[in-house]
């Protein structure tokens, strides 16, 4: 597919660049439907699945899914309910508040998460032809982009906790649970504090 966009009549860098980013993203959709659909997937119902599988268990709600695909909760269950009837995804109430669905991959939902690991590996094989210095600029230059389309509120950024200015590493030594969160008042274990979260809030850029 070609794309048209008012950046062919601006002059400017950034128009250019701004083309690029809109041509990548357009053969990174492209890339991501072939790759979902070789597993019986919609690109959606794969980073739904991605969704439940990176997201601290806690955090792993209807609502959160919406905020994190972009869409409105309607939207969200619809596309959960093809998950559930397929079998790959549960759902049950949070035991801390009942008005809350929480997801769950049951083991043939863990079973398609594993033959997704290579999951946008023809862009990453792309991106690895690029020479070091190309690389780190490029790492650096869109760091810098995402921070600002972050601080916009136009892009969520889930990330583990470490780096978060509301992680308190080892709060609690020893403990199953020795880490905390400040945010959600909480105690987390080390794997929960691995797993991705929608509030994560970086101190600074991390490029
Ligand atoms: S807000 Fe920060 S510290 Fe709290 S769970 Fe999320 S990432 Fe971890």
């Amino acid at each position: 597919m070609t794309i048209y966009h008012p950046f062919y009549r601006r002059g400017s860098r950034a128009a250019r660049v701004g083309m690029a980013l809109l041509r990548l993203s357009q053969a990174v959709k492209a890339l991501t439907t072939a790759e979902a659909v070789e597993l019986g997937l919609t690109p959606v119902q794969a980073q739904a699945l991605l969704f439940v599988r990176y997201t601290k268990p806690f955090l792993a709600s209807v609502g959160k899914l919406a905020e994190a695909l972009g869409v409105t909760h309607v939207t969200a269950i619809g596309v959960l309910d093809g998950l559930v009837r397929h079998g790959l995804v549960e759902k049950t109430a949070s035991p801390l508040d009942r008005r809350v669905t929480l997801l769950r991959l049951t083991p043939a939902g863990e079973e398609v998460c594993q033959r997704l690991s290579r999951f946008g590996h023809t862009l990453e094989e792309a991106l690895a032809k690029l020479g070091d210095a190309d690389m780190e600029a490029l790492e650096r230059g869109l760091g810098a982009l995402v921070w600002s389309l972050r601080e916009a509120g136009v892009l969520q950024v889930a990330e583990p906790c470490r780096g978060c200015v509301h992680f308190q590493e080892n709060a609690a030594p020893g403990s199953p649970e020795p880490h905390r969160c400040q945010l959600i008042q909480r105690y987390l274990s080390e794997a929960e504090s691995e797993l991705a979260c929608p509030d994560y809030t970086p101190s600074r850029p991390a490029l």
